[in-house]
């Protein structure tokens, strides 16, 4: 290791220990997340030209015109999801990979679900490099979730729907957590904890948050 590739590595933790404590300072307190966090590198999870902005707590924009998500919402929604080393999670919404390699630190699988096969390609390669092995990546329209492989555990939606999609309640087991921000696209969104339960589904509506929209079929190109 060169002197340069000391000095990066030492402002990586600097930066790292720095967000850690920033989530912290917001109210983040699973011990449990705030350590996937802090294990899985979003450096590689951004463009080259952003990697230097990736411990900041801002969301970044992504090939396709999306975006990775701020930290602290990652941190909040995975907190919020209660996850726990034997679930079965969905994401709908892979992006970048990123909230995709946190959950898989604490989980038994993540199934996660992109409509752009360019950016499902190159997070499904990220996560491979990373050594996880525990992720199960596909090309498809998340709203109709995975059937073949409900019921979930958890379920995790990272765009914004304008209502809460029933396949996807459909899919989670009973006593199963989904998390979900409900909203217009550029307009007033909150995130929802839906909890399914025998015969329906309770649901509260937790902070407000901003997302990008989640968009039914397949994309077209890419
Ligand atoms: N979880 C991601 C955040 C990505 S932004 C991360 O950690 O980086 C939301 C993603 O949802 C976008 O990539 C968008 O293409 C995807 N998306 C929107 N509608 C979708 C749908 N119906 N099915 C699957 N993915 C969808």
């Amino acid at each position: 290791m060169g002197a340069d590739d000391y000095e990066s590595a030492e402002l990586g933790r600097v930066s790292v220990a720095r967000l850690i404590m920033g989530l912290r300072a917001q109210g983040i307190r699973d011990a449990r997340v705030l350590k996937a966090i802090e294990t899985v590198p979003r450096n590689q999870f951004v463009e080259e030209s952003y990697a230097e902005l990736a411990y900041d707590d801002r969301s970044l924009p992504i090939q396709c015109g999306q975006t990775i998500s701020q930290p602290f919402i990652v941190a909040y929604m995975t907190e919020m999801l209660k996850v726990s080393d034997r679930d079965k999670v969905l994401e709908i919404g892979t992006g970048s990979g990123y909230q995709a390699a946190v959950l898989a630190k604490l989980c038994r699988r993540v199934y996660t679900i992109e409509r752009y096969r360019t950016l499902h390609k190159i997070a499904e390669q990220r996560i491979k490099d990373l050594g996880i092995s525990n992720v199960t990546a596909m090309v498809g329209d998340g709203m109709k979730g995975w059937p073949a492989q409900a019921p979930f555990d958890k379920i995790i939606v990272t765009a914004a729907a304008d209502e809460i999609p029933q396949d996807l309640i459909d899919q989670l087991k009973v006593g199963g957590i989904m998390v979900i921000p409900v909203g217009p696209v550029g307009g007033v969104q909150f995130l929802h904890r839906v909890v399914r339960t025998e015969d329906g589904y309770q649901d509260d509506a937790l902070i407000g948050v901003r997302f990008v929209p989640l968009v039914p079929g397949k994309a077209e190109q890419l």
